[in-house]
């Protein structure tokens, strides 16, 4: 049966950005071919990180409070003893005086961003159209499938910093061109940014949020990769507060995907929208995750072991990436972004013939799966050729696994950009369709 879709059905029943990559790449694998995959967004199971939440699940098992936490509803807002773990961590590490008034645990983060999307962004009672402005473009691929109302989605092109010899570049809020106005509902960025693993700068973020203050717009800063857990910064960052920040992070980069947490931790009034939108969609987070996630931050595991074993093990893959770059890649203009935290590299071709997705065809035909840039550029409207010129590596590989992949992709590169335009098109259509 094809049933009748609304608006709303037809939009949320297409998988948005990097998803309808994934669903290509498991289709490849299960055509049986070996592929070294490196566009996992799925963190790696790293054996201390796994035995430590085997602890906290033993712990849970042999208290008293089991039965309490998976065979009971609970508070829209979270579980207890996790809210007050959080609450204890982050008033200690950051000196604030945040109460359980200001946070909210969410099935994943993911979730977080729609209820934000949709409670922030859109149309107002009055017909007004509320951007949801994304100011440092690119950013997470997810962002582009969470509003109803897709023509609230407002992203900005960067600024961008390189160096052609060092063969690295870096992308930074173009302050000239970012509007925030009585326009925009709310504000959104990844920080570490998923997927160039760039860090907005401490003054950078403060800038952003002072221009949302005038207008009363909250700032949701997307902290899936920033300390306390899972520390995944390989620079120097402070997660900023402030009076329209929301800080919002999760738990799957410190070992726990599959539980599904995220946290909102912010002023009163957006947690307890945020919470109500919750408690409509779908009441509240798995109590299970939630319970061994107050064991394992109430102890000071969680953020001991994610800058103890969690960063330490994406810096040094970040490592070995930028030299087998260096090593391999032929001499055309090529440019990694600054590894300064998360779990990728992001690589600019930027004379590329081709769009990412015909160079993604050419590499996997090689056997090395990468996610092409372009579903990273949600509420970019204009044609920008850098869209099509980037590519997502992530750092979940082997060493070897990573050496080996970037032979392939120099060779492609090489096969690529090396002849001119007219040939290269010839040719690279003649290989796709081989
Ligand atoms: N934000 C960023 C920047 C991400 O990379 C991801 C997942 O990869 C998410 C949010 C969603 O994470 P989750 O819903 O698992 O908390």
């Amino acid at each position: 049966m094809k049933p009748a879709l609304t608006q709303f059905g037809n939009q949320m029943s297409h998988l948005s950005g990097v998803r309808a990559v994934m669903k290509d790449i498991v289709e490849a694998a299960r055509a049986g071919k070996e592929f070294i995959n490196l566009s996992a967004g799925n963190p790696v199971i790293l054996p201390e990180v796994e035995q430590m939440w085997r602890d906290c699940t033993a712990k849970l098992l042999s208290s008293a409070e089991y039965g309490e936490v998976v065979c009971r509803y609970g508070a829209s807002q979270g579980y207890r003893p996790l809210i007050e773990a959080v609450l204890n961590d982050f008033n200690g590490r950051f000196g604030l005086n945040l109460s359980d008034r200001n946070i909210l645990i969410t099935p994943g983060s993911q979730s977080l961003y729609f209820y934000a999307a949709n409670a922030l962004g859109g149309y107002t009672a009055e017909g007004e159209l509320k951007q949801m402005v994304l100011p440092l473009s690119p950013d997470y691929t997810g962002y582009g499938g969470i509003s109803l109302t897709p023509e609230a989605v407002k992203a900005y092109k960067p600024a961008i910093e390189m160096d052609e010899k060092g063969h690295w570049f870096k992308y930074r809020p173009d302050f000239n061109q970012l509007e925030i106005n009585e326009k925009t509902g709310f504000v959104l960025f990844s920080r570490p940014c998923n997927p160039t693993g760039n860090v907005l700068s401490d003054d950078e973020v403060k800038r952003i949020a002072a221009m949302a203050s005038t207008y009363n717009v909250p700032v949701l800063v997307d902290s899936a990769y920033a300390p306390p857990f899972p520390s995944l910064n390989f620079t120097e960052m402070t997660p900023i507060f402030g009076d329209n920040i929301v800080h919002c992070t999760s738990l799957s980069k410190a070992g726990l995907p599959g539980e599904r947490l995220g946290i909102a931790l912010g002023d009163e009034q957006v947690i307890q929208a945020l919470e109500s939108f919750q408690t409509n969609l779908c009441l509240h987070s798995s109590r299970y995750g939630q319970a061994i996630a107050a064991h394992a931050i109430r102890s000071g595991a969680l953020a001991d072991i994610s800058t103890r074993v969690i960063r330490p093990y994406y810096q040094a893959k970040f490592a070995v990436l930028e030299s087998a770059l260096q090593d391999v890649m032929p001499d055309v203009p090529w440019f990694l972004h600054r590894g300064e935290g998360s779990i990728f590299g992001w690589l600019w071709l930027q004379d590329l013939p081709i769009t990412d997705w015909e160079f993604y065809e050419l590499l996997k035909q090689k056997g090395v799966l990468v996610v092409p840039g372009s579903p990273f550029f949600p509420g970019i409207r204009e044609d920008w050729s850098h869209t099509r010129q980037c590519f997502r590596i992530s750092l979940t590989a082997s060493d070897q696994e990573l050496v080996t992949a970037m032979r392939q992709l120099a060779e492609v590169t090489e096969q690529t950009c090396r002849q001119s335009n007219s040939q290269t098109t010839e040719r690279v259509a003649d290989l796709v369709a081989g």
